[in-house]
């Protein structure tokens, strides 16, 4: 079956294009829709390239950044207002992939990849809609959630925020695991602390159980081993080439433990 690739100055348009035909993918930077394509994958049957300017802008807006979804890897890390993001970025594939690969591919690459949409689920960000809807980023996460074009993220930026890239080759292998972490601390005690594990589900998914031990105490010895104790619970890791499901597991709680030893 012949593809179709189609070009849409608007978002609108684009959005209307992208809600008519279950088989249309958005083209970001293409580093795994055309890998999908050159092993014909049925499911895509036609490609929408989104011409929009405001996809490839980042500006700010109040207390937020509002990034393109066509924003790439590396002009993430090279731009000034976005440094909390740049460690995470940095950790995506090699400089070829870094150099195309955008931040709203990334919102829906399939586990293990992910980890910059993991560390913008930790960061409370939000998404805009071609239609111009906004919603936050755990609704977009959620199971059976209607797909959607996403034109804009917008994320506020966070001295708290903690991020570690577990993968068996360094330094640009792909992730075992990432875990990112807000964790604000105001007068010494855990304040809404967002735990997200990328790399144990099919999307990045919050350490509910692990969050809710955190929440109100002070981050000392006790309280990381309970949080470390309840990393994996209600995760759904899975086996793949990088890891089985039992050592996604088993590891999880190690590395959650050092990432809030480091933060404490
Ligand atoms: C060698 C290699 C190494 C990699 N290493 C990592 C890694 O370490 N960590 C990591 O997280 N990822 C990694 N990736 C995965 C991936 O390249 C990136 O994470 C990337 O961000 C995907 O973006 P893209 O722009 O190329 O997406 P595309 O390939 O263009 O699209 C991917 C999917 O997202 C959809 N999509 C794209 N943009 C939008 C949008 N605006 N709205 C709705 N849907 C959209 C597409 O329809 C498609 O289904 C790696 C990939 C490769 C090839």
């Amino acid at each position: 079956m012949p593809i179709e690739v189609r070009t849409h100055a608007t978002l609108a348009e684009t959005a209307r294009a992208f809600a008519a035909s279950r088989g249309a993918h958005i083209l970001g930077g293409g580093t795994v829709l055309m890998r999908a394509v050159n092993a014909a994958d049925p499911s895509v049957a036609t490609i929408l390239r989104p011409a929009d300017p405001v996809l490839r802008q980042i500006r700010t807006e109040g207390r937020e950044i509002a990034i393109g979804a066509g924003v790439t890897m590396a002009e993430i890390i090279a731009h000034r207002e976005l440094g909390f993001l740049a460690p995470v970025a940095r950790l995506v594939g090699g400089p070829q992939v870094r150099t195309t690969a955008t931040i709203g591919g990334n919102l829906f690459a399939a586990a293990p990849y992910g980890d910059v949409a993991g560390a913008l689920l930790a960061l409370g960000a939000s998404v805009v809609t071609g239609e111009g809807r906004r919603m936050p980023l755990d609704d977009l996460f959620r199971p059976h959630a209607p797909r959607a074009f996403v034109a804009t993220i917008l994320v506020a930026p966070s001295r708290d925020f903690h991020f570690v890239k577990v993968s068996r080759v360094r330094p640009k292998g792909v992730s075992v695991m990432s875990i990112a972490a807000n964790l604000p601390r105001p007068g010494g005690r855990l304040q809404d602390p967002r735990i997200v594990f990328n790399g144990m589900g099919a999307r990045p998914m919050r350490a509910v159980a692990a969050e809710r031990a955190l929440s109100g105490q002070p981050l000392d010895a006790a309280t990381i081993a309970r949080a470390a104790s309840l990393a994996a619970e209600g995760l759904a890791p899975e086996d793949d080439a990088i890891a089985s499901a039992w050592y996604r597991r088993e590891v999880a709680p190690v590395h959650l433990r050092r990432l809030l030893e480091g933060a404490a």
